[in-house]
């Protein structure tokens, strides 16, 4: 059963060292985290996968890494400055400050065409504060979510040194448009790709990593002629789709969301989302919009833009004339994509029957929780309504539900309820023993690609071959860990939870014959393979 909950996946992340809260030392700060070890080894993963595909395995694209801090001309004349903010109401009797954007969409059930529309709204009354029902809300005003701080040792007290935390990496690629084009001598169409830290103050961050003031982005801009935009931009869905597909995404959990008209940014000629079905709904994984000549036009000289000390054009041989591309700009996050991968990815599964009496002890613990939840006052009606269900549908399919029964036990409004204390006494044990959690990450995603155990650790010449195997399979390129710290079938389920596709075991069979039995976390089934083959049958597997 893949995760219906993010609480699921959070769970996961912290315990088996994939993401932690962020200076929890000293209680933490609000919607930041860590990558841990396996976290960053996944997530480099993703960014690894996105650059083989969008740079080395095309012609028409170069890579850039352009700094943090740019000068602040650059956030004037793109319109950040101006424009990129969310709208917010204060509520006067309660005194919190929600997106006017959302308010307005919640309860109309429709996004506003902008901010006069949401302030009609307000002052019409016919908005209410989502926290207190109240109606006395203030008219909405923007909210710059650009992170500012100063360049220089001296502070001196005006704006002289402000420079801005970059919101994307997008600009660093359209101001460096001509340095690419005259130093690698292109013709269009051809890109540029980046991966890097974007900062946004958000107002609402939250879901774990998928929003955060702090992400990583990758971003394209693909530059065209003005003609070959529409056509260009049809192609760079159909890549970036494939892309997560490709790298085993469910093809059911990926749609193309187009946006609508007053949903574009005014210079968009369009823009279509992909969106993941996350365990909170269908949300936005990458845009890809068709941005026209809007950028490379702001950021050239002219009357609107005296700062700009040149023009960004582009002069083309065949039609003997200078233009603007048109721009495609396929933008992403690494965050977002590596927390859809691991959704997709995660699977808790029964591998065997527990006996008759422990299954009848669980299956009546569960029936009273449904109860309990029944009776309880003061309750969500819906939260109820959907506790109870979830829990009458498992007490009736055990024990092939104890999948679902783990992610019952990690839903944290069960949690309040004092009968799901026992539940998890008695469920913790047998789910245990009973079933496994898979992360069926794509093998060049997964945070580890091997795994080698010894079968006795107390023996030292299996032991010697076990770490000499590790060695030089890593010495390949692959990474692989040595553990022997528990018996082989405890070993299995720790890398099965993380998504280690093989795991190899030296036996003694292993010293006479120099083979290993390697296991495949998805099949369980195991093979015996010679030790030198493993290299390329591992390589093989990974493409
Ligand atoms: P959203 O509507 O979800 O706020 P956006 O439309 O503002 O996103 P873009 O400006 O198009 O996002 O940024 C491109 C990509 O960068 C997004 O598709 C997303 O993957 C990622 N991204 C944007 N904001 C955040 C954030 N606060 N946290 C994590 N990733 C983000």
């Amino acid at each position: 059963m893949p995760a219906t909950s993010l609480d699921t996946i959070v769970s996961l992340c912290k315990r088996r060292g994939f993401v932690f809260p962020s200076s929890s030392v000293y209680g933490g700060l609000g919607s930041t985290w860590d990558y841990g070890p396996l976290g960053v080894e996944l997530k480099n993963n993703v960014k690894r996968a996105w650059w083989r595909s969008v740079v080395h395995e095309r012609d028409d694209m170069e890579g850039l890494d352009a700094a943090i801090l740019m000068n602040r001309l650059v956030w004037k004349y793109s319109g950040h400055e101006a424009t990129f903010s969310d709208p917010m109401t204060d509520c006067r009797a309660c005194k919190t400050r929600p997106r006017a954007d959302h308010v307005f969409a919640a309860q109309k059930g429709r996004d506003p065409k902008g901010l006069p529309e949401i302030n009609a709204a307000i002052e019409a009354k016919e908005l209410v504060c989502p926290k207190c029902g109240s109606k006395d809300l203030t008219p909405a005003r923007p909210f710059n979510l650009m992170f500012k701080t100063s360049v220089g040792a001296v502070d001196s007290g005006d704006d002289s040194g402000l420079v801005y935390m970059r919101p994307e990496t997008a600009q660093g690629i359209y101001v460096n448009f001509g340095n690419v084009l005259d130093t690698m001598r292109r013709k269009l169409p051809f890109g540029i790709a980046q991966v890097g830290k974007a900062f946004r103050n958000e107002i609402t961050p939250g879901n774990f990593t998928f929003r955060t003031r702090e992400f990583e982005q990758m971003e394209i801009e693909y530059f065209v002629r003005p003609g070959e935009d529409e056509a260009a931009h049809e192609a760079w869905i159909a890549e970036r789709q494939n892309w997560y597909l490709n790298l085993g995404m469910r093809r059911e959990n990926l749609r193309v969301r187009e946006q609508e008209k007053h949903e574009l940014a005014h210079y968009a000629k369009r823009c279509v989302d992909l969106e993941y079905r996350f365990p909170m709904g269908w949300s936005e994984l990458e845009g890809i919009a068709n941005r026209t000549d809007y950028d490379l036009k702001a950021h050239s000289r002219s009357p609107e833009n005296p700062d700009a000390v040149g023009e960004l054009k582009y002069f083309d041989q065949e039609l003997k004339k200078h233009l603007v591309p048109y721009v495609i700009e396929p933008s992403a996050g690494a965050d977002r994509a590596t927390l859809a991968f691991l959704c997709d990815a995660y699977e808790d599964a029964l591998v065997k029957e527990p006996p008759a009496e422990e299954n009848t002890r669980l299956r009546e613990l569960v029936e009273s929780f449904a109860k309990s939840v029944g009776r309880r006052e003061g309750m969500a009606a819906d939260v109820k309504q959907r506790l109870v269900s979830a829990a009458e549908s498992i007490a009736a399919g055990l024990p092939g539900t104890l999948p679902q029964l783990i992610g019952l036990m990690e839903d944290s409004e069960a949690a309040a309820i004092e009968v799901m204390k026992k539940v998890r006494g008695v469920g913790e044990k047998i789910a245990e023993e009973h079933t496994r959690t898979v992360l069926h990450l794509h093998p060049r995603l997964a945070p580890l690609t091997v795994a080698v155990f010894p079968l006795k650790r107390n023996d030292a010449r299996l032991v010697e071959l076990a770490r000499g195997l590790k060695r030089d399979i890593q010495r390949s390129g692959v990474r692989a860990v040595y553990d022997d710290t528990g018996a082989i079938g405890k070993l299995y389920r720790r890398q099965d939870e993380i998504g280690t596709p093989w795991c190899i075991t030296v036996d003694f069979q292993s010293l006479d014959d120099q083979t290993v039995t390697v296991r495949d976390r998805d099949t369980m089934q195991q093979e015996r393979l010679k030790i030198t083959d493993l290299g390329p049958t591992i390589a093989a597997r990974l493409t």
